[in-house]
């Protein structure tokens, strides 16, 4: 079931997403070499405890951090750990905060010193397709014109999608219905509505969009080795249109 958020829940979601995206910016200015992913979570850790907000992640499924760390093939949910970033890196950061029983859910990749002209491409094309998606989510329009609008830009450019995982609807849950893939067609799916909150989040391969999971149980990594980005936001759909939650 979809359920649909009154003006005062989407006014703390707002506050959820503030802070999640604050969140995220706390992690993106500490990415540079020389920098452990667990000093990246612990950064954000402490901001989100700052701001009388819960990390959404810690604990949730037993994951042992409050962000998400992956680095060039991973695509999502590394562990933080004694892991140090290298130049070159890219370091993909999601992270999510609750307040007052609602969720902020966003992520974004950040470079490390200078990274290879195929990175910068797949970082700007991952965050140009997380746009076209949000511009998309329009109250009448389909979560497949929402797919569409990710799968029909980064496809010519000769970029994967990831299929295996996809966004998803978010309130007092972290994941809600409805599903949000990064591959669709438009017309398809369910109708949007004003009052839905989604978390869009495309997960863009620079080569096949196939993945596995490390033993770990948890990082999700490219088949083929490729890099990998991820670009995120919440987004509450509005008679007015789209407007993005997730921001600082
Ligand atoms: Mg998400």
């Amino acid at each position: 079931m979809i359920v649909l958020k009154t003006r005062s829940e989407l006014d703390l979601m707002r506050i959820a997403g503030r802070i999640s995206a604050q969140a995220l910016e706390v992690g993106g200015e500490m990415v540079r070499p020389g920098v452990t992913t667990a000093q990246i979570n612990s950064a954000i850790h402490r901001f989100i405890l700052s701001q009388d907000a819960i990390p959404s992640f810690l604990g949730y499924g037993g994951f042992p951090a409050s962000a998400c760390v992956s680095l060039n093939a991973e695509v999502i949910h590394g562990i933080p750990g004694s892991r140090v970033v290298q130049e070159g890196d890219i370091v993909s950061i999601d992270v999510g905060a609750v307040y007052k029983g609602f969720h902020g859910d966003n992520a974004a990749t950040f470079p490390a010193g200078k990274i290879s002209d195929e990175a910068r491409r797949l970082l700007d094309a991952t965050r140009e397709s997380l746009e076209r998606a949000v511009a998309a989510a329009v109250p009448g329009g389909r979560i497949g014109d929402v797919s569409f609008a990710v799968q029909s830009f980064v496809e010519p450019l000769g970029f994967g999608v990831v299929r295996k995982f996809v966004g998803h609807g978010i309130g007092r849950e972290m994941h809600e219905a409805p599903e949000v893939p990064n591959y669709g067609t438009p017309g398809k799916g369910p109708r949007l509505a004003a009052g839905m909150t989604i978390a869009i989040e495309p997960m863009i391969n620079a080569a096949g969009g196939d993945v596995k999971i490390l033993p770990d149980g948890w990082t999700v990594l490219t088949v083929d080795g490729s890099l990998s980005a991820h670009f995120e936001h919440t987004v509450a759909v509005t008679e007015n249109g789209p407007v993005v939650l997730t921001k600082p």
